[in-house]
């Protein structure tokens, strides 16, 4: 019988029932019929079961159809849409730099009208799997279209960054790609947008398409960028470094001189070296638009030592001719210090000049010793201990505090510009500059003004008793041989 007729009659008419021979055939008709409703419950629910589990599965079929490109597996244009609107949301709360890439296949044609679609297909499911393995996982490639895909490049540290993962995308497909036989040789134009504030996804296809035009023009397997402001800023920075790197080769480096003047008798003691590239096409360039990119992509130490040879060449001739001359001032970055050659190269140019020693001095920032005070103080010690003389340029514009001052291995300290231009008029930049004059005094150190333009900035630093000063006001930085003209003159 079955258990829920059991349960039934049980409640119903009672236990006793159950056992009563004039209702067992009864209970048996009944007990068939509730067999087949209970079979037919048990249909039923299977059913229901396989049915959602078969509606899931199209589910994500159709889901997938929609949203990612059914030959490459890569997102699709509709789900990268998405994703690049929800980008642009997010950064309006989390700020940092982004780009869109757009490839398109040089000569895709050929290959499918010669070797027909089927390998044209694999060759794009290929190119598509190896660009994938070139990004990073916060990145999002995605098949656009025929032979074009799109690339988002999320949290670059620097935009210039892009062009390096597309020149690493670039050489994966340096030689030719194995497909189903056929060698093929493959190769992108590449337009580049540069997220800038306010720009609409759509925007940024837009502009990103049509620098991809701008890279076809300029002929197959290069990229260019849609040159919005900080496109071009970009690319002139790319184009900085090849110049760059070239004017290291062809020595483009001229070095300028400084007079630095001692105070009390007006006579010119010193210089400051001070690089400018000779640029063959675009003229004079100054420092203040080469030596940022220069340090930060590593020429400076190339550019340093090619200045620092110069300077002591020229200085070695001038205390030769017995000009009176006693300092020769170049100017370090962070970035020279920190290598381990540095002080080898130092020696060999002091032996290869024959300058003595004590005829150098180098000019560091506040920011690199107080920044950098653990790896740079040996190298700073190490060059004391070899006679030359080290100084603080820009003073108070750092950080530096007094008792930091008195642990460092220097001897002189160069008061920035910006404490000289209002000291004729301004009580605070008088009262900054006394403190720093009568500081430095007290802890053995040399003073020298910068940027001194007029007579009146000059008086008030003679009566501060500032050793030295430099500035337009004597003469700007000239050529070694107005330098020289200017020495000869004082003789
Ligand atoms: P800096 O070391 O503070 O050099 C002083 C700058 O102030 C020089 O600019 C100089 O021409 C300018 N100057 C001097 N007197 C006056 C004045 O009276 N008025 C005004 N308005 N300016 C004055 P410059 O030559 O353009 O150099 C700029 C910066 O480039 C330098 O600042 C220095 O930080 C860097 N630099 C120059 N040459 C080298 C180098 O060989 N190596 C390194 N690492 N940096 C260098
Ligand atoms: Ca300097
Ligand atoms: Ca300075």
């Amino acid at each position: 019988m079955h258990r829920l007729l059991k349960r039934q009659i049980k409640k119903i008419l009672g236990e006793a029932y159950l056992s009563d021979m004039k209702f067992q055939n009864f209970f048996q008709l009944i007990s068939d019929f509730y067999d087949e409703k209970d079979k037919e419950r048990r249909l039923l629910e299977n059913a229901l079961e396989i049915n959602s589990l078969e509606v899931n599965e199209a589910n994500d079929k159709l889901q997938k159809m929609a949203f990612y490109d059914s030959l490459t597996g890569l997102t699709n244009r509709k789900l990268f849409e998405e994703e690049l609107k929800l980008t642009l949301n997010q950064l309006q709360r989390n700020k940092r730099n982004i780009a869109l890439l757009f490839f398109d296949l040089d000569n895709f044609k050929t290959v499918n009208d010669t070797l027909g679609h089927d390998i044209g297909d694999s060759l794009l499911i290929k190119i598509g799997g190896m660009i994938q393995k070139r990004i990073r996982s916060c990145d999002t490639l995605a098949r656009w279209g025929g032979d074009e895909f799109v690339l988002l490049l999320d949290e670059l540290h620097q935009i210039e960054d892009c062009s390096l993962i597309v020149e690493n995308i670039q050489k994966a497909f340096k030689y030719p790609i194995k497909v189903k036989g056929h060698e093929l040789q493959v190769s992108f134009s590449i337009g580049i947008n540069v997220y800038e504030e306010g720009q609409s996804s759509s925007e940024m296809i837009k502009n990103a398409d049509m620098a991809m035009y701008k890279a076809k023009e300029n002929g197959k397997n290069s990229y260019a960028f849609y040159t919005s402001e900080i496109g071009k800023k970009v690319l002139s920075s790319v184009k900085m470094n090849t110049a760059l790197l070239k004017a290291i080769e062809n020595h483009e480096f001229i070095v300028m001189y400084q007079p630095q003047i001692e105070i009390s008798t007006g006579k010119i003691v010193g210089a400051e070296a001070l690089v400018r590239w000779m640029h063959p096409e675009d003229g004079l360039i100054a420092p203040n638009d080469f030596i940022p990119i220069s340090e930060e992509k590593g020429h400076i130490i190339e550019i340093g030592k090619q200045v620092l040879e110069q300077a002591c060449y020229d200085m070695k001739e001038w205390v030769t001719k017995g000009y009176g001359l006693k300092t020769m001032a170049v100017n370090l970055s962070v970035k020279q210090i920190r290598q381990k050659e540095f002080i080898e190269m130092v020696k060999d140019i002091l032996v290869k000049t024959k300058l003595d020693s004590s005829y150098l001095e180098f000019e560091v920032t506040e920011t690199i010793v107080m920044k950098e005070y653990e790896h740079t103080f040996h190298t700073l010690d190490t060059l004391r201990d070899l006679g030359i003389t080290l100084s603080i340029d820009d003073f108070g514009t750092g950080y530096s505090s007094l008792s930091y001052l008195k642990k460092l291995p220097i001897d002189k300290i160069k008061i920035d510009k910006s404490f000289i231009d209002d000291i004729s008029d301004d009580e605070n930049d008088v009262a900054i500059t006394k403190a720093i004059i009568a500081m430095s005094h007290s802890l053995g150190l040399n003073v020298l003004a910068e940027g001194v333009e007029e007579e009146s900035q000059l008086k008030i630093l003679k009566e501060l008793k500032c050793e030295k000063y430099q500035g337009y006001y004597f003469s700007r930085p000239v050529p070694a041989d107005e330098f020289e003209a200017l020495l000869k003159e004082q003789k």
